[in-house]
């Protein structure tokens, strides 16, 4: 499964927009992100010094609803029971 590197991320303004994990980790800590596809929580994973991984986002819970998980069970896309509310 290819790596997931873009989120959404909510602006001061309110409204949630679709940036690159790149991007989004200068500001990991401060702003609500979350999966663009099942809107669980997740967790940004910088590149690996070593070259051996990209920046990526992973869900902070595994979720077999979501192709982005690497849990999806290929039933389809279901709302992550945890998900970042609006
Ligand atoms: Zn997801």
């Amino acid at each position: 499964m290819p790596l997931a590197t873009d989120l959404e991320i909510r602006g001061t303004d309110g409204v949630w927009r679709t940036i690159s994990v790149v991007l989004a980790l200068p500001n990991k800590n401060r702003k609500p992100m979350r999966c663009i596809v099942c809107k669980g929580h997740i967790k940004l994973h910088d590149a690996a010094r070593d070259g051996s991984q990209q920046a990526h986002v992973e869900h902070a819970q595994r979720w077999p609803g979501c192709p982005r998980s690497d849990a999806y069970d290929g039933n389809g896309v279901r709302p992550h029971p945890h998900r970042v509310p609006d």
